[in-house]
């Protein structure tokens, strides 16, 4: 099979760039869903811990489970179960209908609905939620908010960042009522961080960073967001090379041929480990200038090399391209069973 290496030279550099942008690094919680968006949750933890980063967001109870020693503070997105947690552990509150399932003790951040209109409660049910959650004596450790198009030239960014300080001073005023703490406030995702003028006037605790720290932003030069570097490549190995004559086509229905004799290898990764397919309507080269040849198969691909390892991609914005989707989806593909290494 394959491997992916992870540049940890790069991914410093990332998070030394997010950090400055979020003034410290106590002020980032790296996002590390869906498998670090396919770079390997733990390798990524432990990366971004030895780094200083010292929160996390993932998506389940099972992921907060296999970092909870690098961090002291992890968000869960979308808590699957309800049973007691971590003191470690804070879950999202996306519906007030969860409230009653939360236990005691817990500590919960409520999710406003801002304008994306996915997850999250209305600013009008702030105080039902907080007086909700306070009967289940649960602790009410933030509040926050997602962008829907912080990465994207519109007024978009600009309605919801309004609409979210209103939701700060309404849950101010509700907890200086009540006697309660003060939340931990957060809406940055990577784009909305960069695109802020300055994060300190936003009074926020911290910005939640997860594209960037993987080294990609949508370049938009409009944005002037700064360059970050791919922390991910994908590497391949030879299972077998021959020559390819004259008229002679390679792959499922033939659909490359030579135009003259010529040296091909396949190489051990297909679309079965994640590697979306191409085809005879993409021209694809790989960072050293080889051709995928054809049709990519479930478990294997062939390229005009004869080198025992090719490195497909060190960085993914022409696949993206090529497959008219978001870096996030190319790198999210990738299964969890290819080995991680760390370079
Ligand atoms: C995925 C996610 C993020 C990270 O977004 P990026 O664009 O990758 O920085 C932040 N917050 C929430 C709620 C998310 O689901």
């Amino acid at each position: 099979m394959a491997r992916i290496l992870l540049n940890k030279d790069n991914l410093f550099y990332n998070l030394e760039a997010i950090s400055q942008k979020a003034t410290s690094k106590e002020k980032v919680a790296v996002v590390l869903k869906d498998n670090a968006y396919g770079h390997g949750i733990v390798e990524i933890a432990k990366l971004s811990c030895e780094f200083g980063i010292k929160k996390a967001v993932v998506r389940s109870v099972e992921d907060a489970q296999k970092i909870k020693d690098y961090f002291s503070y992890i968000l869960i997105l979308a808590p699957n179960v309800f049973h007691n947690y971590s003191h470690t552990f804070h879950i999202a509150l996306n519906t007030l209908e969860n409230i009653e399932k939360i236990p005691q003790n817990s500590n919960v951040h409520i999710k406003i609905d801002t304008g994306m209109h996915r997850n999250g409660i209305s600013i009008d049910d702030i105080e039902v939620a907080i007086l909700g959650l306070l009967k289940q004596k649960a602790n009410i450790t933030g509040v926050f908010t997602h962008h829907k198009g912080a990465d994207e030239l519109s007024t978009n960014f600009f309605f919801q960042k309004e609409l979210f300080s209103k939701a700060k001073a309404k849950v101010k005023e509700i907890c200086e009522k009540l006697f309660l703490p003060i939340p931990a406030f957060h809406s940055c995702n990577s784009s909305a961080l960069f695109r802020e003028k300055n994060f300190e006037e936003l009074n926020e605790d911290f910005a939640r960073a997860g594209i960037a720290t993987y080294g990609y932003l949508e370049d938009d030069l409009q944005f002037n967001f700064p360059k970050l570097k791919p922390v991910m490549s994908l590497w391949a190995s030879k299972m077998a090379t021959r020559t390819l004559k004259k008229n002679q086509s390679v792959g499922y229905g033939g659909k490359f041929t030579a135009s003259s004799d010529m040296i091909v290898s396949t190489y051990n990764v297909g679309y079965g480990d994640g590697f979306l397919r191409l085809n005879e309507n993409h021209n694809y080269t790989t960072p050293k200038g080889f051709q995928v040849l054809g049709r990519v198969s479930m478990d294997n691909l062939s390229i005009n090399s004869e080198e025992e390892e090719v490195c497909l991609f060190d960085d993914v914005r022409e696949l993206a391209k090529i497959h008219n989707t978001i870096t996030y989806e190319i790198t999210c593909s990738l299964k969890e069973n290819i080995k991680r290494e760390i370079i």
